[in-house]
């Protein structure tokens, strides 16, 4: 039996999620994602409140990359340079976030080295725990990697001082701590940029686990996976071969959803616990979008796969998170990192008509 049929078998409705997910014990804790290192989360799962996501119907279409050629037009219209230029376009990046929860918008834009201009924003889910929260800072790492920004991040303008998390965050990025920095909300007695070793002196980073030649984020990663054959999931209550209204879409679609979600894996950041994972979103027009699962040598600033093919949504214009109607987690079985449970919570919290499949990788 093909791994297709296989894994449509292991289909499962969010909505059919009936069994009460209980937190794994401390034994097992070793194969929960790094985010849950030392603060486990201890939420009961009871049916999400109707509650606002954040994104509000009928807004603008929003930018989140601005092309090299683009932002050079935009500095000399006004007569500044291109690093000069982003402060004036924080403001946009705060119109991004999305916030229910803290209704407090960060916005980050940062300058490729390739000349490209890349927003982020800050998001948060109401019902999950907060370090399910994608900071803005980890928005535009995302969003560069995703989008092959780089090799590196010269400039960054944020709206408020980045957090302890996101400075920890951007220690993945190799010579981050030349990376110049502004922030935009504080009284500019010194306007000008500084650099992140500044704001982080004496960090604790990726060289303090990893060898010099591993690969960093905005590095080329090709970890070499393929989908093993027998890889369903047959867990927690699943029940095959239900329908949430797109199941002709998903059938149709689900070859890509499965090599998306292969390839993210294999382009994933996971040096630390050597649990690469990848995961494919699709939204009912069928479109298929990504992310890549990246680690921090901290742990818990790590970007879960499914917070970062919802990063991949947001960019590519995807609105309210209720249109994603499946998704494909691709990870290695029997690891100590694994993804499952906490994509399905997250995916069963906003989107809770998402069929969700796991395929495992070796
Ligand atoms: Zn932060």
């Amino acid at each position: 039996m093909s791994h297709l049929v296989v894994q449509y078998k292991s289909s499962m409705h969010m909505n059919e999620f009936i069994n009460p997910y209980i937190y794994p014990p401390p034994s097992y804790l070793s194969f929960l994602p790094l985010h849950s290192s030392i603060h486990g989360a201890t939420t009961n799962h009871r049916p999400p409140p109707p509650y606002a996501t954040g994104f509000r119907m009928n807004q603008p279409a929003r930018r989140y990359i601005i092309t090299a050629s683009e932002a050079e037009s935009m500095a000399r219209s006004k007569g500044l340079t291109v690093p000069q230029l982003l402060p004036s376009l924080v403001k946009s990046a705060q119109d991004l976030a999305r916030t229910p929860i803290s209704k407090f918008n960060v916005g980050v834009v940062g300058l490729s080295s390739d000349g490209r201009i890349f927003f982020g924003g800050n998001i948060e889910f109401p019902g999950l725990p907060l370090h399910h929260s994608i900071h803005a800072e980890q928005f535009l790492i995302t969003n560069l990697a995703a989008h092959g920004g780089g090799p590196k991040l010269l400039n960054i303008a944020v709206s408020a001082a980045p957090c302890g998390h996101c400075r920890q965050f951007l220690q993945e990025l190799r010579g981050v701590s030349k990376t110049q920095i502004i922030v935009t909300d504080q009284p500019l007695e010194n306007p000008d940029y500084k650099p992140i070793s500044s704001i982080l002196p004496n960090p604790f980073g990726p060289f303090d686990l990893l060898d010099q030649e591993t690969p960093l984020i905005l590095e080329k990663h090709s970890n070499k996976l393929s989908l093993k054959d027998d890889s369903s999931i047959t867990q927690n209550g699943n029940t095959p071969n239900l329908s949430n209204g797109y199941h002709e879409l998903i059938n149709k679609n689900e070859e890509t959803l499965i090599t998306e979600a292969l390839e993210a894996a294999r382009g994933s950041h996971a040096p630390y616990s050597g649990c690469p994972s990848g995961v494919a979103l699709m939204d009912c027009e069928g479109k298929v979008y990504k992310g890549s699962y990246m680690e921090s040598a901290a742990y818990n600033p790590s970007m879960m796969p499914v917070q970062a093919a919802l990063v991949a949504y947001m960019v590519a214009g995807g609105g309210g998170y209720e249109r994603i109607v499946a998704a494909v987690l691709v990870e290695k079985e029997e690891v100590l990192v694994k993804q499952e449970d906490t994509a399905r919570l997250m995916l069963k919290y906003i989107s809770p008509k998402c069929e969700f499949r796991v395929l495992h990788c070796i």
